[in-house]
């Protein structure tokens, strides 16, 4: 009688274990609003990080759950200001579709979200064993970069190197890779991840890099050399932070003559060095958008309609190309966007494309790519296709001889 008291117990211990929400690793952030055990249902939304930025990103763990589980997953906005009297917009915590994995490795989209009145987004997932993964996206942290980055080198030997761009104001290493000769007649500089909620871009990066590391592309690399960098805001990243608006400096706000990051300093250091050294033909700025832009878009040069000449025909010929790489499923707008609600000329000067087009030379052309996040194209591996045709479009593009 009384063994079987305990096994019963024991049993509806199993069933009912106590849900538990776990966000204490690399990216990890959720602020628990309700946790209604008997309901499975949690709501969240995105811990407050003070003075990191947009409070959009999330990303957890729930433990405690079992086999064919249902979870009700709601999302809402973070009530409190990140900035004086400034409360983060809901619709950038919410995509349609967020996030689940089962093994905190490989991700797949939820079902599209039910919305409620009151600016709720509720996701319906089911969990698979005693943990389930839940994310605003697929997650890309420092160490997935470190896989990267290692593979990359491994596979090129000394046709890479990895370097340390700089350590962060708290203290940890902010790294990149140089592809092809270090005194390559061509000269490329790509990074990703400014503003540290937008993970999309780092999955762009992660397929444009393996693409110059891929066996079509070493022709490329005997006349080009890459310098890419996965992760400009570690800090921010590693601690589940959006970011964006962060202060007292948002990364792509830093590129003044006196740079708060190290990172950006090092950045600006090291491009000025190539172009002084060989001219720099391109830099790219990889970003994710806003939550109503369903197709990829470069963001391109103020002013572009009145260049006339080199400049021109280069910006022009780069959109032309990108526009037939970047194929689908995630296919780039063939005209370029401009930053018009950045308004003044200085702050535009402060943004890493504008000061790239003044410290390149009359050749160089420096855009920005913003990839949809909010479609259901906009997985992991559809980012990284993005990459892989954005890197063809830049070998179409350096195929021509510098004018
Ligand atoms: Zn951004």
């Amino acid at each position: 009688m009384i063994k079987s008291f305990f096994l019963l117990l024991l049993s509806s211990t199993f069933i009912h274990a106590e849900l538990r929400v776990v966000t204490d690793f690399e990216g990890g952030n959720a602020e628990v609003v309700v946790l209604d055990q008997a309901a499975g249902r949690l709501r969240i939304m995105p811990a407050l990080r003070g003075g990191r930025g947009w409070p959009c990103w999330w990303f957890l763990r729930l433990d405690g759950t079992s086999a064919g589980q249902k979870i009700n997953l709601e999302v809402q906005a973070q009530t409190k200001p990140y900035r004086p009297e400034t409360v983060l917009a809901a619709a950038w915590c919410q995509p349609d579709q967020a996030v689940l994995s089962h093994d905190g490795k490989t991700w797949k989209q939820t079902a599209k979200a039910e919305r409620s009145a009151d600016k709720v987004a509720v996701y319906q997932v089911q969990a698979e064993g005693p943990s389930l993964w839940l994310a605003w996206g697929p997650p890309f942290v420092p160490s997935t970069a470190e896989t990267v980055l290692a593979e990359v080198k491994e596979k090129l030997g000394d046709e890479a190197e990895r370097f340390e761009l700089a350590k962060t104001r708290d203290g940890r290493p902010v790294n990149g890779i140089r592809i092809g000769k270090a005194d390559a007649p061509r000269q490329v500089w790509v990074n990703a991840r400014q503003h540290a909620w937008e993970a999309g871009g780092a999955w762009v990066g992660r397929g444009f890099v393996e693409w110059i590391a891929s066996a079509e592309a070493q022709d490329f690399r005997k006349r080009c050399c890459v310098h890419f960098i996965p992760i400009m805001d570690v800090d921010n990243v590693t601690l589940g932070a959006g970011g964006k608006e962060s202060l007292p400096q948002d990364h792509n706000r830093d590129w003044s003559e006196a740079p708060y990051h190290p990172e950006v300093a090092a950045a600006q250091k090291r491009i000025a060095q190539i172009q002084a050294a060989h001219g720099l033909d391109v830099f790219m700025d990889l970003h994710n958008p806003s939550a109503g832009d369903r197709a990829p878009f470069f963001f391109g040069p103020f002013g572009f309609e009145r260049m006339t000449g080199l400049q021109r025909e280069n910006y022009q010929r780069w959109m032309d190309l990108a526009a037939a790489h970047i194929s689908g499923p995630l296919k780039v707008e063939p005209k370029y966007r401009y930053a018009t609600y950045v308004k003044t000329e200085e702050e535009r000067a402060r943004m890493s494309s504008g000061w790239a087009r003044a410290h390149g030379g009359e050749g160089t052309i420096s855009i920005t790519l913003e990839t949809a996040w909010n479609t259901p194209h906009s997985t992991a591996e559809n980012y990284m296709v993005v990459g892989a045709q954005l890197a063809r479009a830049l070998d179409a593009y350096l195929k021509e001889a510098r004018h």
